[in-house]
C-alpha cells in the first residue's frame, strides 16, 4: 500500500479557479499502481473515481463525492533519435510548461507556441490543447492510458485520439482512460509555425528576425504573461469560452453589420468567431458581480476575485451566453470541465 488518501479535502489548492468545494477523498498518484490501488479504493467505498492534474481546466460547482486522484507521476525521456526526429514521452503528472522547456533545452521544436500553458502532460490530450496555430495533434506520437472498466492498458495512435479543436476521444468518453504517459515527435531542424499575427508582431518587437524555437517560445511566454491573469494571483481557468465555429452566411452577415468583426475562414466552409471579441462589444469585459468577474484585459477569461463559487461563475458564464446569443445569434460553449 503506498497509496495515502485523505478525507474530506478541501479542493481549493488543486483548482485555478481557488473555488472551495469539498471531496470526499483525495489522494496523489505518481505511478500506475497507485492509479490501480486508487480504483481498487474507490470500489470498496462505492463512490467513483475522478481523476484531475493541475485543476487549470475545471469549475467546480459543488462538493465531489468521489475519489479526487491528482496525477503526480514524474519522468522524461528519449524513446528515439535518428538525428533529425525524435520522440519523447512524459509521465502524465509532469507540470506541462518544465516539460516544454526540456525539450528546448534538448535542442527540440515542435513545442515552443504552446509554451506557459498551466497543467500536466496528461490532461493535454483531453482538449488537445492549443495556442498560437499549434494543437498537440500536430506533434503527437502516441499515449498510453488505462482502461478503468476492464484494467487493460491500451497504447492509442494519433487517428484513434480523435483529436479535434479542444476536443478528442478522451474528453468525449470522459472518466474511460485514464492517461498515464504522451509521447510526441519533435525535430532538430527548425521548422517554426509563425502564421498568428500577434507573434510575428512580438517577434518584430523583439528585434529578431531569423527566430529560433527558444525566441519563439519567449515571445509566446511575454504576450500571454502580459494579456492573461497568473492564477496564482487571480483565479481563472484561461479561455472559458471555445471559439464558436458559424456558417459563412452567418458570419457575412455578422461582419456587416460590425465590421471590426474578428473572423477567421475554416478549410471545412466554416468560419472561426473570436468569443473574446464577441463578449468584449457586448460590453462585458471588465464585468464584476461580486467576486465573479469578466477579466480586464481579455473578455474570453472569466475570474474569480476571491470567494466566488463556481455556482456563482457559472451563472455569470450563462448569462453571457444568453447576451451573446441575443445580440449576435452565436450559442457560446463552455470550455472547462465542469462539476
Ligand atoms: P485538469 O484541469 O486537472 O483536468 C482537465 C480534464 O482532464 C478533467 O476532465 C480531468 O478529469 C481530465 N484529466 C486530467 N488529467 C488526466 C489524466 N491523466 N487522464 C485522464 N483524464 C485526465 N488550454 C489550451 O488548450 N490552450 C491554452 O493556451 C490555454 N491557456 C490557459 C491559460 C490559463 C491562464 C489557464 C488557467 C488555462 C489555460 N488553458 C489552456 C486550459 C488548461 O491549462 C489546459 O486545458 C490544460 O491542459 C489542463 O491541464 P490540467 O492538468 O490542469 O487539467
Ligand atoms: P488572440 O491572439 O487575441 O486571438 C483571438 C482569437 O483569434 C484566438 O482565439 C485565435 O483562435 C484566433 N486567431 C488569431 N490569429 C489567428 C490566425 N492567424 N488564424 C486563425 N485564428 C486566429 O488570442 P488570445 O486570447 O491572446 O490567445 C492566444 C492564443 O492562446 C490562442 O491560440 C488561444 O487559443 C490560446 N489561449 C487559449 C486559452 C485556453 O484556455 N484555451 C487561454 C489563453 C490563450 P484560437 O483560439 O483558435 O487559436
Amino acid at each position: 500500500m503506498t497509496l495515502q488518501v485523505q478525507s474530506q479535502i478541501s479542493l481549493r489548492p488543486y483548482n485555478s479557479f481557488g473555488v472551495d468545494v469539498r471531496a470526499r477523498f483525495f489522494a496523489d498518484a505518481h505511478n500506475e499502481s497507485d492509479v490501480r490501488e486508487a480504483l481498487a479504493y474507490a470500489a470498496v467505498e462505492q463512490v467513483p473515481l475522478w481523476v484531475i492534474g493541475g485543476g487549470s481546466n475545471l469549475l467546480l460547482t459543488r462538493d465531489v463525492d468521489a475519489l479526487v486522484v491528482r496525477m503526480s507521476s514524474r519522468g522524461l525521456r528519449v524513446l528515439s533519435d535518428d538525428g533529425e526526429s525524435v520522440v519523447v514521452e512524459a509521465e502524465a503528472g509532469e507540470v506541462w510548461h518544465p516539460f516544454v522547456l526540456w525539450t528546448l533545452e534538448q535542442g527540440l521544436s515542435g513545442l515552443e507556441n504552446l509554451s506557459l500553458i498551466p497543467g500536466t502532460v496528461g490532461a493535454a490530450p483531453m482538449q488537445n490543447i492549443g495556442a498560437y496555430g499549434v494543437e498537440i495533434k500536430d506533434v503527437f506520437a502516441g499515449l498510453t492510458a488505462l482502461n478503468r472498466e476492464s484494467g487493460e492498458l491500451k497504447d492509442f495512435s494519433l487517428d484513434e485520439c480523435a483529436f479535434a479543436y479542444r476536443d478528442s476521444l478522451f474528453k468525449q468518453q470522459a472518466g474511460r482512460w485514464v492517461i498515464l504517459r504522451v509521447r510526441f515527435k519533435l525535430h532538430r531542424s527548425v521548422s517554426l509555425a509563425l502564421h498568428y499575427g500577434p507573434l510575428q508582431q512580438r517577434l518584430q518587437e523583439q528585434g529578431v528576425s531569423e527566430p529560433t524555437a527558444l525566441d519563439v517560445s519567449r515571445a509566446v511566454c511575454s504576450i500571454r504573461s502580459e494579456k492573461l491573469p497568473d492564477p496564482a494571483v487571480l483565479g481563472n481557468a484561461g479561455s472559458f469560452f471555445k471559439n464558436p465555429l458559424v456558417s459563412a452566411e452567418l458570419a457575412a452577415e455578422l461582419k456587416q453589420a460590425y465590421p471590426g468583426l474578428v473572423a477567421y475562414p475554416q478549410a471545412d466552409g466554416q468560419v472561426k468567431l473570436a468569443a473574446g471579441w464577441l463578449i468584449e462589444q457586448a460590453g462585458w469585459k471588465g464585468f464584476r458581480d461580486g467576486d465573479a468577474g469578466v477579466h480586464k484585459l481579455q473578455a474570453l477569461v472569466l475570474v474569480n476575485y476571491g470567494s466566488a463559487s463556481g455556482a456563482q461563475l457559472l451563472a455569470l458564464a450563462q448569462r453571457i451566453q444568453a447576451d451573446i446569443a441575443k445580440h449576435f445569434r452565436v450559442q457560446l460553449e463552455i470550455e472547462p470541465n465542469l462539476y
